[in-house]
């Protein structure tokens, strides 16, 4: 691997940048590996990196149907945060957090983790209520998370509209600060370069449209849309089509798929510093590098696999956002695209081993898994690696819900996202 540095910029620099290496290989598949992973998203690439990097696998192949990427991992709003309820949350999202931190310098790739603070807000008596819970709960796990009165969330991000008689009042907010964003393309790609250097296959546009099992039940390999291809070990993380990857093994998920959107604005100037978020109405704004509004809506309200979703979604979160914010009022929207989310019924995720022996999946994480990235891959390389899960994924099983030990987080946030 070409790494960076000063001097390797400097040195490129004086030819060009015609000397730069293509930043992984065109890899076709071999007949068999030691492991499979299945989605080139970041979850995926995450999960080969870490085989490699900390479990001594060298012969993986990372299978993905399309581009490295495409799927949710390039269409999220970037969102980093650890401040939910459950402690079992709180384990998994801050291991996330914490390694946000140094994964730059990890993967020798920057993915420009900005920790610039991220304020939910609270609109009603109840939504107060719900965040202080959640400030109280996150202070006993050790995750920071601090309650703002309305004029201290004014101060922290001076756009906010505080006025008494709007249709969605502020009435405070709780202010992560380690919370933030990280640029998501980047994500893909470092974790790819860095997969790559130690060996894995990545091989894109390369579906995965069977799973064969042998007589005793346990996975023999995958049918691609470039062949057999074999393994004792597979994982499935194909975010909203887990369920159709895992139908192929016979597995059936407790999930739903549906669209989720996004747009960004016109470039502006820095006007936003900092992540804010409402969940009561679903929207979220951020600003980009480039000077984009980055603005999150919900979810459509019935399951579907387009990677759009329906246009009214969308002003109904343009109408709070400019109701937040009027000085946006008559900024133009430049684009807006949609992912498929797999949403499970607690809105919690799973990162577990399954009945199958040798299959794996990671999935479930619905509209907020972008932000648990590099914890997902390293405790799902664990889990593949060990064939057990790690401690702190244990408890994100698939048999919680026929249990009933939930980690109900959709209750928890008392919002429908
Ligand atoms: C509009 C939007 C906004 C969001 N905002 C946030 C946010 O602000 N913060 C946050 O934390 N999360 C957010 N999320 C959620 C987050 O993007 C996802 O939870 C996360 O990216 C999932 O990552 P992944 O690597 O599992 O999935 P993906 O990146 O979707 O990767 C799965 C891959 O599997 C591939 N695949 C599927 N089927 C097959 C097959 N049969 N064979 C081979 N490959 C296959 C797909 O092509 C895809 O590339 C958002 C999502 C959307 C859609």
């Amino acid at each position: 691997m070409q790494r960076f540095s000063a001097w390797s910029l400097l040195k490129q620099a004086f030819g060009s940048h015609g000397g730069w290496q293509p930043q992984w290989r065109r890899a076709t598949p071999k007949p068999a590996y030691d492991a499979i992973v299945v989605g080139g998203g970041g979850h995926g690439l995450g999960t080969a990196y870490y085989l490699a990097a900390e479990h001594g696998l060298r012969n993986i192949a990372l299978l993905e149907k399309s581009w490295i990427g495409g799927g949710n991992t390039g269409r999220n709003t970037t969102i980093l945060r650890s401040n939910y309820l459950f402690d079992e949350s709180a384990r998994l999202y801050d291991h996330s957090l914490k390694m946000w931190r140094d994964l730059s310098q990890v993967l020798n790739y920057n993915v420009m983790y900005s920790p610039r603070g991220v304020l939910m807000l609270a609109h009603s008596v109840h939504d107060v209520q719900v965040l202080k819970r959640h400030i109280h709960a996150n202070r006993c796990n050790g995750v920071d998370n601090e309650w703002l009165s309305p004029a201290e969330a004014k101060a922290f991000c001076p756009p906010l509209n505080i006025e008494r008689n709007i249709r969605y009042p502020v009435m405070g907010g709780a202010l992560q600060r380690r919370g933030g964003t990280a640029r998501h393309d980047a994500v893909a790609w470092g974790y790819a370069r860095a997969a790559d250097a130690l060996g894995v296959d990545i091989i894109e546009n390369c579906e995965v449209t069977g799973i064969r099992r042998d007589a005793g039940g346990a996975i023999q390999g995958v049918e691609t849309s470039l062949g057999y291809i074999a393994s004792r070990k597979v994982g499935v993380v194909a975010a909203g089509n887990s369920s159709v990857v895992m139908g192929m093994a016979g597995v059936r998920l407790p999930l739903e798929s549906f669209p989720l959107q996004a747009l960004v604005s016109e470039p502006v100037k820095p006007v936003m510093p900092c992540v804010v978020m409402s969940n009561s109405i679903h929207a979220y704004v951020s600003q980009s590098d480039k000077g984009e509004l980055v603005i999150g809506a919900g979810t459509d309200a019935y399951t579907s696999y387009t990677q759009r979703g329906a246009l009214h979604v969308n002003m109904h979160t343009l109408a709070a956002i400019c109701e937040l914010f009027p000085a946006f009022r008559r900024m133009r929207m430049l684009r807006n695209w949609g992912g498929i989310v797999d949403v499970s019924p607690d809105r919690s995720p799973i990162i577990a081993k399954t009945a199958v022996p040798g299959l794996y999946v990671n999935c479930g994480w619905g509209t907020g898994g972008f932000k648990a990235t590099p914890g997902s891959a390293h405790l799902f390389a664990w889990t593949m690696a060990h064939d057990e899960p790690h401690p702190i994924n244990a408890p994100f099983t698939i048999e919680r819900f026929r249990e009933g030990l939930l980690i109900d987080e959709a209750a928890a946030a008392a919002v429908a996202h």
